[in-house]
């Protein structure tokens, strides 16, 4: 771990304690947009570059043991390079990477996909989660016959145009042209807050879309929660009024429970989008969902036309290999469990370091999934499922002062912690002795962040 004691400003720590990310970030400026590969991996004056990366650790260029609350952007509930799958991925290597034809691992990741999901009675394989919730956008149109879309507030699908409007604040103003995105694309979509069943039923009578998507425990997991009420009352008014259900479940699927927000609210959508988790750590991502909508994708079907879905890597032996894998462990349910109960403990864990330090955040979360609110003058968690500012989207999901944004996560790295922002996504292999070594040096890390003078 990186010994964060100088009293040195952070900066200058920062810049002394990762040398050779330094120097690596120099050449990536040169070549990538921002220096970086995915939007949310930018930091100033340069991120930290890894090496290798074990169970629920990374170790950077300069030899830093780093705990990890990225796990893949939520993809590794398996942890790091676990056992199962570098052996499976490895035996798969020299037999094909990429056969460009049918094979038997394609059907056993499909038929765990069916297993698991309450509503994958057909499943088709895509590359990512943005390719999934783009095929259910268009199935829905397809079955139903309407243009419309409608999400909520807050709520990330992914990156292609018709869903990344009004994935981040500012909400409520109907305002969501973003560059490169045309009105005509923004006229099919339908905004509304989350938690409320009366906007969504008169938002449904207003302008009857083809469908309702939702991440299954509420936007930017869990960040704003939606929970099982509300989710129950969807699909009732969805069935109602002939609206298709998606579960957006790209980081939920396999993580809240073996069966994804489905199965523990036990709500059946019509459609379900995975990736993530799903391939165990390779790329992939699927559509599962009831056999009478994905029957569009046939060739013969009641709609005349089949919808056209090619895809180079759809179904690539590597990917099924690693989630054949990684779903055979989840299935068991430790995982998902351990990394539910590590959740919970780091919650707690940290709620009494902001007691303890005097300091304005709070921690909340639900799941293997954690938040750290700052700038927070509401009442302190006296319960684990405690939703801070009454679960109000504008006062969860805000632009928070970036420098102190920065000062966070900088500190928290000087600190050997790897934090997604002001968030942690845990997986089944981080234990209780990385909970409370990471409870120990958010102590350092409020410390930090207070020298800066960015917190009283
Ligand atoms: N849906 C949700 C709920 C997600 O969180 C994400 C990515 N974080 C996506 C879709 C898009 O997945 P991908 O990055 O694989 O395209």
């Amino acid at each position: 771990m990186p010994a964060a004691t100088s009293s040195l400003p952070l900066h200058q720590q920062y810049a002394a304690e990762f040398p050779t990310s330094a120097k690596l970030a120099e050449r990536g400026r040169q070549l990538f947009p921002d220096g970086v590969t995915h939007d949310s991996r930018a930091l100033n004056p340069f991120p930290v570059y890894i090496d290798r990366a074990l169970g629920s650790k990374k170790y950077d260029r300069d030899g830093h043991e780093i705990i990890d609350y990225w796990m893949g952007h939520g993809a590794l509930l398996l942890g790091h390079s676990h056992p199962a799958i570098v052996d499976a991925v490895q035996r798969q290597v020299p037999l094909s990477t990429h056969p460009g034809a049918c094979h038997e691992l394609e059907i056993e990741w499909g038929e765990w996909v069916r297993r698991l999901t309450r509503c994958g009675e057909r499943v088709r394989f895509v590359n990512s989660g943005t390719e999934a919730t783009l095929m259910a956008l268009r199935i829905s149109r397809i079955v139903t016959g309407r243009r419309k879309v409608l999400k909520f507030e807050g709520h990330f699908h992914g990156w292609h145009d018709l869903l990344i409007p009004a994935a981040d604040p500012p909400y409520g103003t109907g305002e969501y042209g973003m560059p490169g995105i045309t009105p005509n694309v923004l006229s099919d979509l339908v905004v509304i807050p989350p938690n409320d069943l009366a906007a969504l039923e008169q938002a449904i009578d207003e302008h009857q879309p083809a469908c309702v998507i939702l991440e299954g425990t509420g936007g930017h997991w869990s960040l704003v929660p939606m929970r099982g009420e509300f989710l129950r009352g969807v699909r009732e008014l969805t069935e109602r009024k002939g609206v298709l259900l998606i579960f957006d479940e790209v980081i939920t699927g396999f993580r809240v429970h073996p069966s994804g927000s489905q199965g523990h609210y036990g709500i059946t959508p019509d459609l379900t989008t995975l990736a993530k988790i799903l391939a165990g750590g390779l790329p992939g991502g699927a559509l599962a969902g009831k056999a009478e909508y994905m029957c569009a994708l046939e060739s013969k079907n009641r709609w005349g036309q089949k919808m056209k879905h090619p895809g180079t890597y759809n179904g690539n032996p590597l990917s099924a290999a690693a989630g054949v894998a990684a779903l055979a462990e989840v299935a068991k349910g430790d995982l998902c469990r351990q990394a539910n109960e590590m959740g919970q403990r780091l919650r707690t864990g940290l709620n009494e370091v902001f007691a303890r330090t005097g300091v304005n955040w709070c921690a909340y979360g639900e799941f293997s999934m954690v938040t750290v609110v700052p700038e927070y003058d509401g009442p302190r968690p006296d319960r684990d499922d405690f939703i801070p500012y009454n679960n109000d989207v504008a006062r969860l999901d805000r632009k928070i002062d970036p420098k102190l944004t920065h000062a966070f996560r900088c500190a928290a790295l000087l600190n050997g912690l790897d934090f997604f922002g002001w968030r942690a996504m845990l997986s089944g292999v981080h234990t209780a002795a990385d909970i409370d070594q990471t409870v120990a040096a958010m102590e350092r890390v409020v410390a930090l962040v207070r020298a800066e003078g960015l917190v009283t």
